[in-house]
């Protein structure tokens, strides 16, 4: 460790830096951070920096707030669109209480535990997001709604009015070490799609938080407002993130074979039928916020259905095309405004529930299920998501695999922060209302 952290600071004085960001997230994926000095950089690296806990979302009482970071070596990176003379680097850190013992309210460290658990079975999760935002006009320093441009799938300029922005922002990322694979203008005015490479489930966990970041950062460079709210605007798409999920086994994809049902192993129908079973608990942490239930509604490219299907994009749980060792899963139903760590934990346990267990998932659904009906459904036994945050908690509530993985401490909170929210947007009176009430009564 002596070695690790010598190399550490030899690298930092190279770079020229001079300040370092430690940072970590709140329970609602939100990150936080304290700037340290290089001077501090010894100290920090060596025991960790402390800091109080207690108004940090979801952490803790005030009583027990002494908390510590511990930066995470491999997660060192130049912050490539601040100064080049005063550098900025940061480090993701794992939140450590002051008897040095890991956190229970740090989400890394739920992820860290789910990631552990799987590894047991020789098992490592991998995953790869697909990020949707839209860029509006900010007006007067403040975001609006207003769109930058008209463009739709796959547009190109004049219609597509983000080339540079979008280009900026991968030029950024990959400054920062990501692969960039693919960026388009998606269906919506305004929105846009960013994907980059799969990793390790805990590293694309990290890679989300600094991607939203670095989106957010680049586009207000551009005078830009780039957001991650699931459903800005009524009438067209929303915002997804869906997650490509895989396990792999002494370094092979344990989802493919060569000589199984669709080449799919029967891990990757045991991992489907327990993301099946546990879908509507993994909703309270794929789809947080009260506006994440706007997206999930039909006729928008997003799921409402409990389902899973070879090609049909209708399901919940698609498995794309490619096979081998790109053989995977696609759950879309999470969108970008959930908190990537305790989304990914509680679809691993999900999953590796469905694989200890041998649960066999139901028959996949390959027509479009916003065309069956009512009924059609009910007999294909094909359920619904939560319709909103307070029912998509108490599902999380009643299912013991997905409050296991995500632990007592994050429920609790997660609870109390549903239940403040849930009250306080039932007993708003929205702009819907007035409108058709005000002047019918
Ligand atoms: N925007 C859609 C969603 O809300 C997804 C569109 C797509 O398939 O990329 O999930
Ligand atoms: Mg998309
Ligand atoms: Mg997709």
């Amino acid at each position: 460790a002596k070695d690790a952290t010598a190399e550490m600071l030899a690298r930092i004085e190279q770079d020229n830096v001079k300040f370092l960001r430690l940072q970590f997230s709140d329970i609602f994926g939100m990150p936080k951070n304290v700037a340290i000095p290089v001077s501090q950089a010894e100290k920090a690296l060596t025991d960790g920096i402390g800091f109080d806990g207690s108004s940090i979302e979801g952490f803790v009482r005030i009583e027990e707030s002494d908390m510590l970071l511990k930066p995470d070596f491999d997660t060192y990176t130049l912050l490539p669109w601040r100064s080049h003379e005063t550098a900025v680097a940061r480090f993701i850190c794992d939140v450590h209480k002051a008897n040095t013992q890991p956190f229970e309210g740090d989400p890394r460290y739920v992820l860290r535990r789910a990631l552990d658990d799987a590894a047991k079975d020789g098992f490592v999760f991998n995953t790869g997001p697909e990020l949707e935002f839209f860029l509006f006009k900010m007006v007067d320093g403040k975001p609006t709604t207003l769109f930058q441009d008209v463009g739709g799938y796959f547009d190109l300029a004049p219609s597509d009015l983000a080339e540079n922005v979008r280009r900026d922002i991968i030029l950024a990322l990959e400054a920062m070490d990501f692969e960039i694979e693919a960026s388009h203008h998606e269906v919506a005015e305004s929105q846009h799609e960013i994907d980059f490479k799969y990793s390790d489930a805990l590293k694309t966990a990290d890679n989300v938080i600094t991607f939203k970041f670095a989106v957010k950062s680049l586009a207000l460079m551009a005078g830009l407002h780039a957001t991650f709210m699931p459903k800005p605007i009524y009438g067209i798409n929303g915002s997804g993130m869906h997650v490509n999920c895989s396990l792999s086994k002494d370094g092979k994809n344990a989802f493919f074979d060569p000589n199984g049902k669709l080449q799919l192993s029967e891990t990757a129908y045991y991992f489907i039928g327990g993301l099946v079973k546990h879908a509507r608990a993994i909703t309270r942490v794929a789809n947080p916020t009260i506006n994440s239930y706007k997206r999930l509604v039909p006729g928008y490219e997003a799921p409402c259905y409990i389902s899973w299907s070879a090609s049909n994009r209708s399901a919940q749980i698609r498995v794309p095309a490619p096979r081998g060792n790109s053989t995977r899963v696609e759950f879309r139903s999470p969108d970008p405004s959930c908190n990537p760590y305790l989304a990914f934990a509680a679809m691993l346990a999900a999953g590796m529930d469905g694989v200890r267990n041998k649960i066999e998932p139901p028959a996949s659904t390959d027509k479009n299920i916003f065309h069956m009906t009512a009924a059609e459904r009910q007999e294909a036994g094909i359920e619904t998501l939560p319709g909103n945050l307070y029912e998509a908690n108490e599902a999380m509530l009643a299912d013991d695999v997905v409050c296991n993985a995500l632990g007592k401490h994050v429920v609790d909170a997660l609870t109390c922060s549903a239940e403040i929210e849930w009250d306080s947007f039932r007993t708003a009176v929205h702009p819907w209302e007035l409108e058709r009430y005000l002047a019918t009564y």
